[in-house]
């Protein structure tokens, strides 16, 4: 593979750092990146390694993209809310180096799938907002002996480290167990400031064109932390941990476990109010998940589609139709729009449900994610 007039064009501020060189740059051209997540983080991360010449870009993301987003997640446009995010980004890669190669993958990522796609790339990047995701990752990474480039926000700070490598530590070696469900808000609860991503992902990019190309000192081993108000960066180094369940001497996790479970974001889900369409989806694929659904729209609503799977109980039977419904597992509710639903979940509250999760904005948000194009 060589390059061709035109990238020897494009990349020349590449090319002429002695340390990157040309040699660095036809690395970066036959390299392959998953992405995972086009959010804050993908954005930035996406961006400049298709500017940079990364051959083969992945992306990863089940999500539509929102007008809430676009404060920092700048590879989408006003013009594509309520596209799906990988189409969105896919379109602004394109624009920025149309030599980039991309590949989609616009599922969530799950046990049963993580490996197979991860193992079609050189190097990961985790731009999740999510601890079960993160630690599918981390695990998927070490048993496929992938890099993982770690970023994380939440706020007005960010963290970023480099795990995976050979004899560098993981995420479990730092983080060993999740947190409570619950003690960790997300960026959706607590708020973020639309430049941290930036900064942070930013950072990734440049670890992942390091490793590419192996030139400087790689974040293994480091922490690094960035607090955005004080404009300070501070360092935390760890080890590994010889006794880490995933990469350790003799390590408990030889395949991919049940994530949700293990962070307690099934539990959560449990006692949940509310999901969104993106939250359900994520709550089908994994199969783990024992979920029961009940449409309580009127028959002839029915016509207007339906979701795969689910039991019809038009809103006025549901008193008379109780025993169908079950007590224990996830039920999620839905109507047309998620305002019927919620009074059958008052009502059934009221008869000692615990155990039922509306859908916001009921199958028509269902519908504008999944049937995009
Ligand atoms: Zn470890």
């Amino acid at each position: 593979m060589l390059l061709t007039a035109h990238e020897l064009e494009r990349y020349r501020r590449h090319i002429i750092l002695p340390e990157l060189g040309h040699e660095g740059q036809l690395k970066l051209k036959q390299a392959s990146v998953l992405i995972i997540g086009t959010g804050g983080l993908g954005s930035p991360v996406a961006m400049y390694l298709a500017a940079s010449g990364v051959g083969h870009i992945g992306l990863v993301d089940f999500d539509v993209v929102d007008l809430s987003n676009l404060q920092r997640q700048i590879i989408h446009r006003t013009s594509f809310v309520g596209q799906q995010k990988t189409w969105s980004a896919s379109e602004a890669l394109r624009e920025i180096n149309p030599h980039v190669r991309l590949s989609v993958f616009d599922h969530p990522l799950n046990r049963n799938n993580a490996l197979e796609i991860i193992q079609q790339f050189d190097i990961i990047c985790d731009g999740t907002d999510n601890f079960a995701t993160r630690y599918l990752i981390n695990d998927a990474c070490v048993l496929a002996g992938k890099f993982n480039v770690f970023g994380s926000i939440r706020q007005f700070e960010g963290q970023v480290s480099v795990f995976g490598s050979p004899d560098g530590p993981c995420y479990r070696c730092l983080f060993p167990e999740p947190p409570e469900p619950g003690t960790v808000p997300s960026c959706a609860e607590a708020g973020v400031l639309g430049v941290l991503p930036g900064v942070i992902g930013t950072l990734q990019a440049t670890e992942v064109i390091k490793q590419i190309t192996g030139i400087g000192a790689p974040l293994v081993g480091r922490l690094l932390k960035y607090d955005a108000l004080a404009m300070h960066f501070g360092e935390v180094k760890f080890r590994k941990d010889p006794d880490c369940a995933c990469c350790g001497d003799s390590p408990s996790i030889t395949e991919l476990v049940d994530y949700e479970a293990f962070c307690g974001a099934q539990q959560q889900w449990g006692h949940a109010e509310e999901v969104s369409a993106a939250e359900l989806l994520q709550l089908i694929s994994d199969s783990t998940n024992q979920l029961t659904l009940i449409d309580v729209r009127a028959p002839f609503e029915l016509l207007e589609g339906e979701i795969e799977g689910a039991i019809n109980i038009p809103m006025d039977d549901i008193p008379d139709r109780m025993n169908d419904i079950p007590k224990e597992g996830p039920v999620v509710v839905f109507c047309h729009l998620g305002m019927r639903s919620r009074h059958v979940i008052n009502f059934l509250k009221k008869e000692g449900f615990s155990n039922l999760i509306n859908l916001t904005g009921g199958i028509a948000a269902w519908q504008a994610l999944t049937d995009n194009p």
